[in-house]
């Protein structure tokens, strides 16, 4: 197994890497001589240029400081608490999960669409039980969930649906883009292996002005005003009030200025990514492997990661496959180790492996490969040969 040595000629290819450019470095310069480092006039125009961006002036863009914050906020916003039931994949990461914990709600998983690794609509309705409150679609990978069965679901059930679209920037279902659907607030992510990121940071979307004005409120303190609108307002600045027992989950200015610039590179990025992964389709023709599922014609996929299934009767495992790629310096992961692996969800929930036979099946067989827009095309070729001779036998 470990005959092959790393080749010491050849950089490390990480699995991941943000692409910070020049403007993000003098915008975050800026802010930092500007005497407002904190949530203020940046993270109020990032706001506005993600409601722009999405192309729909009646959502509402709340910045916050991760996606779990923004998951949390549109959960309790929606009334999601103890009794309640929310239904969500086991192919996913914690964070899409334990928000409904931190409200003391319980989490029903279920498992994917074996084709897709998204979140299976008829598992969905076969779960819903008269304690479901809620669904949280994933949008796996950056390829958009059956948004259009799942909303239809949630309508006839009376449930709130809250997207985690951490991977889906840009996605679109059905030609509209992902945060402009008709579920009840989608979060996205700008965490540093993101599609765009602010090193940590997330943005809750809603239509819904009612939750826009409490996810507002709970992510600083429960207060009536933020510090900014208190130091820029002609009253006098010292006077809030508290509302609610709220968090701490607001972004700052100066990771703000990052996300302004990463946004307005989006597309581009979202581009060079798609470009990547047909790079990788294409060498990787052939080989004992399940490739990714392409999005509907017309849709976009945001690729955030490019994830392989190793095919029936491939002549290695997925571990020692993961070994052979590092062996050449190359990082690869893993999306995900279901939640019903973990010892927590698995004891809390008395899970079994045979409850998300597509999970299980998937995880068994899953890498993701490095996907980046400051990787070359020679490294798209770097990776196919090493998967090439690993698979060889
Ligand atoms: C990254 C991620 C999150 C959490 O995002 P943070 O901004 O790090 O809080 C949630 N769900 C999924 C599916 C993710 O990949």
């Amino acid at each position: 197994m470990s005959s092959h040595p790393p080749a010491p000629e050849m950089p490390f290819l990480p699995f991941a890497l943000p692409e910070i450019g020049e403007d993000e470095i003098a915008e975050v310069v800026d802010t930092l001589r500007s005497g407002w480092v904190t949530t203020g006039p940046k993270a109020r125009r990032f706001e506005a240029a993600f409601t722009e961006y999405l192309g729909d002036a009646s959502l509402q863009s709340i910045a916050v400081n991760s996606a779990t914050a923004g998951l949390h906020l549109a959960l309790e916003a929606v009334g999601v608490g103890p009794g309640d039931e929310v239904i969500t994949t086991t192919h996913t990461f914690t964070a899409t999960a334990e928000v409904v914990r931190y409200l003391g709600a319980d989490v029903k998983l279920v498992d994917i669409d074996p084709a897709t690794l998204n979140i299976d609509p008829a598992a969905v309705e076969a779960a819903i039980t008269p304690r479901t409150k809620c669904l949280i679609p994933v949008h796996y990978a950056g390829l958009a969930a059956d948004m259009t069965a799942l909303l239809a679901i949630a309508r006839r059930h009376g449930l709130k649906v809250v997207e985690d679209a951490a991977h889906a920037l840009p996605t679109t279902h059905g030609g509209a883009r992902v945060g402009t659907l008709a579920s009840d607030a989608t979060v996205f992510s700008f965490y540093a292996n993101k599609t765009i990121t602010t090193g940590e940071g997330g943005m809750l979307v809603t239509r819904d002005a009612a939750l826009a004005d409490r996810a507002r409120v709970m992510r600083l303190h429960g207060m009536s005003r933020d510090a900014f609108d208190r130091f820029t307002a002609k009253v006098p600045s010292w006077y809030y009030e508290i509302v609610a027992p709220g968090f701490k989950y607001n972004l700052t200015d100066i990771a703000a200025a990052l996300g302004l610039h990463q946004l307005r590179r989006a597309d581009a990025f979202q581009r060079r990514r798609a470009e990547l992964a047909a790079a990788y389709d294409e060498a990787l023709a052939g080989l004992p492997l399940v490739r990714p599922p392409q999005p509907p014609a017309g849709d976009m996929h945001a690729w955030h990661l490019y994830v392989l299934r190793l095919a029936e009767g491939a002549p290695i495992g997925r571990d020692a496959l993961i070994e052979r790629l590092y062996a050449d310096g190359i990082g690869c992961s893993v999306h995900y180790i279901p939640l019903h692996r973990h010892p927590y969800w698995r004891e809390r929930y008395g899970l079994r492996d045979e409850d998300f036979p597509h999970s299980q099946h998937a995880y068994e067989r899953t890498l993701s490969l490095p996907l980046y827009t400051r990787m070359a095309d020679s490294d798209v070729q770097r990776v196919a040969a090493s998967l090439r001779r690993a698979l060889a036998g």
